[in-house]
């Protein structure tokens, strides 16, 4: 099954030269989200202790992987929505700055952690998550994304870490 048959491209979305890789087709079709979440479980090492998935549309797969790894999940959030004490982590955008939140008791030390999200595109977003879960101790084992653009070399941002991802533009 083609993958990228189900991602729909929408030109100028969120803003002019922005070219987004929009996910809900997949979403919509039962075949291919379970050849995504088996695709994915594929290149994923087993005995991790928790999936983080980055808001929002990490949650989806975040989810059905966790169930699959027998894991548990951990959401990371933009600030003001996670009701109880939260690490934060600002990280550098185009133009200004971006944060993330995730609750300080999440992760135990130690864990071993997949942090998964749709897109990994220049890669802030998913270093500001390895440090979040690096400050409650965690071990981040690898990353899994569905999709990579390839050419705004987010993989630069995440040296060491092991990272797979299903589809490449
Ligand atoms: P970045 O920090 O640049 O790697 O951006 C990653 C985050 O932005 C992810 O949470 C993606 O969901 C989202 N994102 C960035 N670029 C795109 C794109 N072209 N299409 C869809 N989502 C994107």
């Amino acid at each position: 099954m083609k993958l990228e048959k189900y991602i729909r491209d929408i030109k100028d979305f969120p803003k002019p030269g922005i070219v987004f890789k929009d996910i809900t087709p997949l979403l919509a079709s039962a075949e291919a989200m379970q050849e995504t979440t088996r695709q994915l479980l594929k290149t994923i090492p087993r005995n991790i202790d928790k999936v983080v998935g980055i808001e929002a549309r990490g949650f989806f797969f975040g989810t059905l992987l966790a169930e699959h790894l027998n894991a548990g999940f951990v959401p990371i959030r933009k600030p003001g929505k996670l009701p109880y004490q939260t690490y934060d982590e600002t990280y550098a955008l185009e133009y200004g700055t971006d944060t993330l939140t995730m609750h300080i008791d999440a992760i135990q030390k130690d864990e071993r952690v997949l942090i998964h999200d749709d897109v990994l595109a220049t890669g802030g977003t998913a270093q500001a998550v390895a440090k979040l879960v690096e400050k409650a101790g965690g071990n981040v084992v690898m990353f899994s994304f569905l999709i990579e653009l390839e050419f705004l070399n987010g993989k630069d941002k995440l040296k060491g870490y092991p990272i797979s991802s299903l589809i490449k533009y």
